[in-house]
């Protein structure tokens, strides 16, 4: 069992059913040890996951203001091979992004085969701040749900492996890490009067986040609900989260690599032998 709630189908959830300060019994410095751990055998599974080039990974990051979707990456993702891991990052769209459909500007930054991409944000700010703010009438993004679950589908069907992470914090927290923000002079590009305004919004928010998560969790596009008041549950939820994704391909990646290896050792012993 994982430490963050995964979702895959059935379950209908309400936000409120989770404590955004869970920490299943653990202890700050024994939590840290075993997010190293999995760090490494993350390391060790991107370096099969390109060298087969079957599967990519892609990771996606929701979550309110100051809910540590930056530090997430930092932490987490942070130390993975950038070789082959990069962030992409979703703001406000532009005029160019607006004159197109919503998956547009979001299909050209799926990953690779054998690559690793981090959604910082993403396609469900299109049924999240734009539902939130009414930024366009319900006819047009009520129909997005059915149109990111297809979107999803085309995905994992290409060999995407698909892990969606809200990032639970309590109201109480928020307010903790805005004011601190507000004395940290390094943090101070993060700033904002929007992050007070929006936290006006937290219960439309919520039935936003909740409806996204209900409609668009499946077995191939699962959504976790990861305690995010503890910086570093969260770490660790998340990086046991995307381990555990990838382990099942262990074996089946290293059969193909050992087969490659065979087929590859044998052109090299038909060189030597041409050349005697
Ligand atoms: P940040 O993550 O702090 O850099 O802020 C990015 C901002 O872009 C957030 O306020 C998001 O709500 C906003 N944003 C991202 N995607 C969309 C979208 N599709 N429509 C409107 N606003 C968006
Ligand atoms: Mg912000």
């Amino acid at each position: 069992m994982g430490l963050a709630h995964r979702l895959a189908g059935k379950r209908q959830i309400k936000l409120a059913e989770f404590d955004p300060g869970e920490v299943a019994g653990l202890k700050r410095g024994q939590a840290e040890k075993k997010t190293a751990r999995l760090l490494e055998e993350l390391t060790e599974l991107q370096e099969l996951l390109y060298a087969v080039q079957a599967q990519s990974l892609l990771v996606i990051l929701q979550g309110r203001d100051t809910s540590g979707k930056d530090g997430t990456i930092r932490r987490v993702t942070g130390p993975l091979n950038s070789q082959s891991c990069s962030v992409a990052s979703f703001k406000v769209p532009t005029e160019e992004e607006l004159a197109h459909d919503f998956l547009w500007r979001v299909h050209a930054q799926t990953p690779a085969a054998g690559d690793i991409k981090i959604f910082n944000r993403s396609h469900y700010e299109d049924v999240l701040v734009v539902r939130v703010h009414e930024l366009v009438p319900e006819q047009v993004w009520r129909p997005r749900y059915e149109h990111i679950n297809a979107f999803e589908r085309l995905l994992a069907d290409s060999g995407t492996i698909i892990l969606k992470f809200y990032l639970h914090i309590s109201k109480a927290e928020q307010e903790k890490r805005l004011r601190k923000r507000e004395n940290d002079p390094i943090k101070s590009w993060k700033l904002s009067v929007g992050d007070w305004q929006e936290r006006e919004y937290w219960d439309a928010y919520s039935e936003a986040y909740e409806e996204a998560l209900n409609r668009c969790s499946a077995k191939h596009a699962p959504w976790f609900v990861v305690p995010a008041d503890k910086k570093w549950f969260r770490d660790l939820a998340v990086a046991e989260a995307m381990r555990d994704a990838l382990i099942p391909f262990k074996d089946e990646w290293l059969k193909k690599l050992k087969e490659l290896g065979r087929e590859k050792r044998k052109a090299i012993d038909e060189y030597r032998r041409g050349k005697k």
